[in-house]
């Protein structure tokens, strides 16, 4: 069952135990999970990035690496053929329309009608992409691909996953929460960070 704890970001660092938080067995790797979020601060909006070395057996570190590699891959895919289509067919459209001898001289309304499409329809490009892929993967990569979110997800939530774990900041970039599927690996963090 998996755990969910809450631990604020000071400057000492983060204690993990010294087995792979995924199975548990000896550490012989880390893989980094990246925490990035835009947090209003007054007028100003700060980024808070938190970057955290999570302790993984060879075999989870490199089960990690896989499971990016396939969500990245279609996603960039999807992203750029969607994207690129679309922006060409909506840029076409919009000079046969005559939008860019709409207001002042040498706008460039068709770009940006283009553009604006062009990632909205990349987006979904991707994440239709990443979701045919893992479907298509799933036979090979088993329940690894499938405890894992969604790469548009994760990106939607300013979350990020490894093997056996998934991290995200709180709303005013003070607090992380960390989320542990193995409740034994928990619990040793808990008493290792003195939650
Ligand atoms: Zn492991």
């Amino acid at each position: 069952m998996s755990e969910q704890i809450q631990l604020p970001i000071k400057d000492t660092a983060v204690v993990f135990p010294n087995r792979c938080v995924c199975c548990g067995a000896a550490k012989q790797a880390q893989s980094r999970m990246v925490l990035n979020k835009l947090v209003t601060r007054g007028q100003r909006q700060e980024p808070v990035n938190l970057k955290l070395e999570i302790p993984h057996c060879i075999r989870c570190a490199r089960g990690t690496k896989a499971v990016f590699l396939a969500g990245c891959i279609p996603f960039v895919l999807g992203l750029l053929l969607a994207g690129l289509i679309t922006f060409g067919l909506v840029t076409f459209q919009g000079w046969k329309w005559r939008l860019d001898e709409m207001g002042k001289n040498g706008n460039a309304n068709s770009l940006v009608l283009g553009a604006a499409a062009g990632l909205f329809v990349g987006l979904l490009g991707g994440f239709l992409f990443e979701v045919i892929a893992r479907v298509l993967l799933l036979p090979i990569m088993g329940r690894a691909l499938l405890d894992a979110p969604l790469l548009a997800i994760q990106f939607l939530k300013d979350s990020d996953y490894v093997a056996g774990m998934s991290g995200k900041l709180s709303a005013d970039g003070t607090q992380v929460c960390l989320t542990f599927n193995n409740s034994e690996i928990a619990r040793e963090f808990r008493e290792l960070n003195g939650v």
